[in-house]
């Protein structure tokens, strides 16, 4: 038996270690692990044959291997972990060391005790004293590497890897003591079966199962690029274990009831069979043994599944983006796996994201603002559809986010989930992170839904508003051109005094009524826009002067700013000019008696990653709260006195017809920028004069206009 499990332990390390190699024969990590694995290999199995009559000499090569074996562990986990800063040179020199000790220990004992089989010689005894060192050596580089990680994730794996070593390591130091003090057995006088028993000492031989272990820990890190879930891998293995376990007591039962010695044949088919009505009935109750392992073993594991499978029931119920995120949020926190969680979403207006929702302690999140720049290459590549988005750490680091899921339809982004461990944890699981992949695509599917429901309902707000406003035009119209037309007589009468300013004001109020009515309609109705080329730079230059023939206040300057690369659009320069013409009066009347309003022109790129043309309107005024900015775009809300609050709702509809966003930024005492992103047209640029506001100055071609 002791003999089976170090061949076995023999042939994991050694088929491990080789089959990661032929997988990436170039990378050093699995260089350094094959020769750990096969380094292990021939100390275990030189080991367990050197127990066999006639092949004691073996033991020379269980000792040279066993001592090179630490230092091959201490140099895998070096290039392991130093795979960015890459590896000290100590590894190699720790390699060599052992070699020669191993070499000289090996050739004194052969040369000084014999090859018999006495206790552990003096030679053996240092070699051996030596590989012990250097595997406390190693626990020791597992512990200060776990001290100078950020992610607690890695850290705690990386302290379960380095206890998994430890536990061994004193295993395996046990097992040696007990054998070398252990009386001196001659094997010639024992039976077959109790040799390796004997030889072996008396404690089982456990640590050969956690150097098996090591083994495939450091395979699975190899292969998938990050250390394992300690608690996953051993409710597999638990699972693997119990399965075997059956299989043995099946054929254990079966061997017992008949000889196999008398009836080899029949015996075998016998095997067979039970086998075969072992794997069926084990395959189809597999689920059900890894839930029950998972429960018992992986409880975290357990209670993130549960969570996943009521979210996957709740989501579809959600109508609205908000609540959705909330969901999530507290849906995955309250699993316990993740101290804090965050949705950041889209704002359909302000093509930004903001926190959606958040559980968990993190009260320096509000708003991630410019759109994210990303954290970690692993996560940077997911989030990254054709490099719409650069690929920067901090941002995710700064709010501990360990693990980020994409909200993704096509190649929209719709924002992500943040998620940072719970301390103590071990961090997420490959499979568990391919459930958590899963839910990220129903929350996407979710907004979908929910964007398709909001716009649905939008449109037939829309229609019932133009319907609406339609009559109401038609009912407020007529009379207002009575009124207009009756005051207009009365105007050519020789009013004085009081009356002449009611009159005034009659006339003054008709028109703006006139003007609100008119403004509404084009909210309610937006209408195709044409689609003609038009310049934006042009288009600016004009607003702005427009603007600037209106009267300025002396300390207040309008410029332009055209970078020569702004694409041309399709649409209607009227309306784009009016669009212009409002978000620049807007900042005017924001910056009040002195400061700057800049119209820029440029290109950027829409969330979808397609070439947009852009105008930002900035201002260095008071900026507006939250609250503001919140109610901006809805119809009649307005902080001015004289303000119909339909302006920015009119430049919104307008731009919506054309396909682009109105989005804006503004920070309190700092300023506001709102930017107008329009997708630039594909046909090759016409000539500039052709799509010319009217009464606009000829392109200007340069970079920086002056007021
Ligand atoms: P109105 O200009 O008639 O009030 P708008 O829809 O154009 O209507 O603007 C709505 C409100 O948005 C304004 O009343 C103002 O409070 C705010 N606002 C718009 N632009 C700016 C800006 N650049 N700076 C500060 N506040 C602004």
């Amino acid at each position: 038996m002791t003999a089976a499990i170090y061949s076995l332990s023999a042939a994991l390390a050694a088929a491990l270690a080789t089959r990661a190699w032929l997988l990436d024969r170039d990378a050093p990590a699995r260089r350094a692990f094959l020769g750990l694995g096969w380094s292990v290999a021939l100390a275990h199995l030189s080991f367990a044959l050197s127990f066999l009559p006639g092949l004691a000499w073996l033991r020379g090569v269980w000792t040279l291997a066993g001592t090179v074996a630490p230092a091959a562990l201490w140099h895998c986990l070096d290039v392991y972990f130093h795979r960015n800063g890459g590896p000290s040179s100590a590894g190699q020199r720790l390699v060599a060391a052992s070699w020669t000790v191993g070499v000289v220990a090996t050739i004194a004992h052969a040369v000084w005790w014999g090859s018999g089989l006495p206790r552990s010689s003096p030679p053996e005894v240092v070699a051996g004293t030596w590989a012990f060192g250097v595997l406390v050596a190693c626990v020791a580089l597992l512990v200060q590497l776990a001290r100078h990680t950020s992610l607690p994730t890695v850290r705690t794996r990386m302290r379960w890897l380095a206890t998994v070593i430890g536990t061994g390591t004193g295993l395996a130091l046990l097992e040696w003591v007990v054998r070398t003090t252990q009386p001196v057995i001659d094997p010639a006088t024992l039976p077959f079966f109790d040799r390796g028993l004997a030889l072996h000492g008396a404690m089982p031989p456990l640590s050969a199962l956690f150097a098996a272990f090591t083994a495939y820990m450091l395979y699975h890190a190899l292969l998938a690029h990050r250390l394992a879930a300690l608690r996953e891998l051993a409710a597999r293995m638990a699972t693997v274990s119990a399965a075997a376990a059956l299989l043995v007591l099946a054929h254990t039962l079966t061997l017992v009831w008949v000889a196999l010695t008398r009836f080899p044949l029949h015996s075998s088919f016998l095997l067979f069979l039970v086998s075969a009505v072992f794997l069926s009935v084990y395959s189809s109750s597999r689920t059900r043994l890894e839930q029950v392992w998972g429960r018992v073993l992986n409880p975290p594991g357990e209670a993130l599944a549960a969570a996943l499978d009521d979210l996957a029931d709740e989501l579809p119920r959600r109508i609205d983006a908000g609540t959705l995120a909330q969901t999530v949020a507290h849906g995955l926190h309250t699993s316990g796996r993740f101290e804090h969680v965050s949705v950041w979403l889209v704002e359909p207006g302000r093509s930004t994201f903001v926190c959606s929702a958040l559980a968990g302690p993190s009260p320096h999140i509000r708003a991630a603002d410019p759109p994210p720049e990303l954290p970690s290459d692993a996560v940077a590549r997911w989030l990254e559809p054709g490099g719409v988005v650069g690929a920067r750490l901090a941002w995710f680091e700064a709010q501990g986010a360990e693990l980020v899921l994409p909200l993704r339809r096509s190649d929209t982004w719709l924002g992500w989930i943040s998620l940072a461990a719970a301390a103590g944890t071990d961090g997420v699981s490959p499979d568990e992170r391919r459930h958590l992949a899963d839910l990220a695509d129903r929350v996407a599917l979710a907004l979908g839904q929910i964007e398709r429901f909001r716009t649905v309902a939008e449109e037939r707000r829309l229609a019932a508003l133009g319907a609406m406003s339609a009559g109401l035009a038609h009912e407020v119209r007529n009379p207002l051109a009575g009124l207009k037309g009756a005051a207009q007589i009365l105007e050519s009468e020789q009013l004085s005094g009081d009356a002449a300013e009611m009159l005034g004001i009659i006339v003054h109020e008709s028109d703006r009524l006139d003007r609100v009515v008119s403004d509404f309609l084009v909210v309610a109705r937006p209408g195709q826009a044409p689609t003609t080329p038009v310049h934006l730079e042009q288009v600016a230059t004009h607003a702005a002067s427009v603007v600037r023939a209106a009267g300025l206040p002396r300390e207040v300057t309008v410029t332009v700013q055209a970078a020569d690369d702004t694409p041309v659009v399709l649409g209607d320069a009227n309306r784009l000019e009016q669009v212009l013409l409002n978000l620049v009066r807007n900042a005017v009347d924001a910056v009040g008696a002195r400061g700057r309003v800049v119209v820029a022109t440029g290109s950027g790129r829409a969330l979808d990653g397609r070439l947009t043309a852009r105008v930002v309107v900035s201002d260095d005024g008071p900026g507006m709260p939250a609250e503001v900015v919140d109610q901006l775009f809805t119809p009649f809300f307005t902080t001015k006195a004289a303000g119909t609050g339909l302006g920015l709702a009119i430049c919104r509809s307008i731009v919506d017809a054309h396909r682009g966003q109105l989005s804006v930024r503004s920070t309190p005492g700092e300023g506001t920028a709102f930017t107008v992103a329009l997708p630039a047209a594909d046909q090759p640029a016409s000539p500039r004069l052709s799509s010319a506001p009217p009464g606009s100055a000829p392109a200007p071609g340069t970079k920086r206009e002056p007021s």
